[in-house]
């Protein structure tokens, strides 16, 4: 394994999956801390999904040195800890201490550190990161309601989460070449610093830090330095050989869409298919009645698999989820929708079928574990972002898993037509 990455939430780790694989690696997401006996097959990168950024941070660092463990069983030769392209963290972490964390356990002393990718117009210059052409503090960021960043000096605000200190790897420093930004870091940690927020106005930034630091045990950042990191080792033709087409064998038999998202990109991509596809509405508010509604869905979905996919949705405008919400409490309509969601998986994985298109986080969320998957292999993209996987061990799924604003209206379409 060229790369062991841990990213501290699911759709990060599946945005650092596609960019890497963009690069040509082959990829490997598996959901949650992974148990010791789970066995995966080779891959040149493996990313552990964890849901650890917003949690308390002794949390977040058990988390992270159980993957770190598992990552290292398994031959990683790097490890790369992937956060959000906007360094969401709270005052007290939790970028600071498991980057930390992972240094102690990889008997490492420097983790050069930077959120920025260009190409997504995240840049940082001399430490300071901007959304666009806004300081991340004035971006809207400050506001957030978990994860408030108001100050975008990142060498401050990583100094603040960290026992050691942070210096900083200018665009000047990294201009000057892979070998004079060694040099350069080498100084700082014969200065005693222990982190290095490293500017990237260009993507080619980037990739000079990726070539610098490829030996390096830990490095940390967004899906960017990821990319850095990649690009290098494909030039260096370090890549196991593989056929990408190997990935997605034609897997025949009925294709389904299931939606749970209520974001204005799925609705779109709904209606564009509601008239091609045999579709089936869920209502929360019948779905509490009763078992009724819920086996008619699922009669009527074994009585309609064939060659055309069919459509499963809760997916309603504000005014219709406003209602269900008043009627049963936020909550309740959503445990009502998931629960069904994850029972017309099951039933519908029972009936034969192997290729499911999710939409809504936590209703993919729902659908792999209801399926029983732990890891998947990232595919082929079919919309920035959203890559068809397959689902490694177990029954030989094929998912494309979206979260709710991803994808152009034709999303559900292209999903099938990716495959084939
Ligand atoms: P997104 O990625 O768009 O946020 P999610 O699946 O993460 O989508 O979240 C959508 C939530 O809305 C889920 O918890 C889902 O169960 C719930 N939901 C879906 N349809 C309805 C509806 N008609 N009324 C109320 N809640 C709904």
């Amino acid at each position: 394994m060229l790369i062991g990455c841990i990213a501290d939430d699911l759709t990060g780790a599946t945005d650092l999956g596609v960019t890497l694989a963009r690069e040509g690696l082959s990829v490997t997401q598996v959901n949650g801390v992974p148990d010791d006996a789970l066995e995966i097959p080779a891959a040149d990168a493996v990313v552990v999904a964890l849901k650890s950024r917003t949690n308390p941070a002794e949390e977040a660092v058990a988390w992270s040195r159980a993957a770190l463990h598992w990552l290292q069983a398994r031959g990683a030769e790097r490890v790369y800890f992937k956060y959000c392209s906007t360094f969401d963290s709270t005052s007290r972490g939790n970028i600071g201490p498991v980057t930390e964390a992972l240094l102690d356990a990889l008997g490492a002393d420097f983790a050069p550190a930077t959120p920025a990718y260009p190409r997504n117009a995240r840049t940082v210059y001399l430490g300071h990161l901007f959304v666009g052409d806004r300081l991340l503090s004035e971006s809207g960021m400050q506001n957030h309601p978990l994860t408030p960043m108001t100050d975008a000096n990142l060498v401050r605000v990583l100094g603040a989460q960290t026992r050691g200190s942070v210096g900083l790897l200018s665009s000047a420093d990294i201009e000057a070449g892979v070998d004079a930004l060694r040099k350069r870091a080498a100084e700082l940690r014969a200065a005693g610093r222990r982190h290095a927020i490293v500017d990237a106005t260009r993507d080619e930034h980037l990739v000079i830090a990726g070539e610098a630091f490829l030996d390096a045990a830990l490095t940390t950042g967004g899906a960017g330095l990821g990319m850095g990191l990649a690009r290098v080792l494909a030039q260096q033709g370090r890549l196991a050989r593989r056929d990408p087409q190997s990935l997605l064998p034609k897997r025949d038999g009925p294709g389904v869409v299931l939606s749970g998202s209520c974001s204005q990109a799925t609705l779109g991509q709904i209606e564009a298919v509601r008239r091609r596809y045999p579709s089936f509405q869920l209502d929360p508010v019948t779905l509490a009645e009763g078992s009724a509604h819920l086996d008619a869905a699922l009669a009527w979905a074994r009585k309609q698999l064939g060659a055309t996919p069919i459509l499963i949705y809760a997916s309603a405008p504000p005014e219709s989820v406003s209602k269900a919400r008043d009627a049963l409490g936020q909550q309740r309509a959503a445990e009502l929708v998931e629960d069904a969601f994850r029972r017309i998986a099951t039933e519908l994985a029972a009936a034969g079928v192997r290729r499911f298109v999710v939409a809504g986080g936590e209703t993919s969320g729902a659908v792999v574990e209801a399926l029983g998957v732990r890891a998947l292999a990232i595919g082929p993209e079919i919309a920035p972002g959203v890559p068809w996987t397959a689902a490694v061990g177990g029954e030989p799924f094929l998912l494309a898993l979206k979260s709710g604003n991803f994808g152009g209206p034709d999303f559900f379409t292209r999903a099938f037509e990716v495959l084939g």
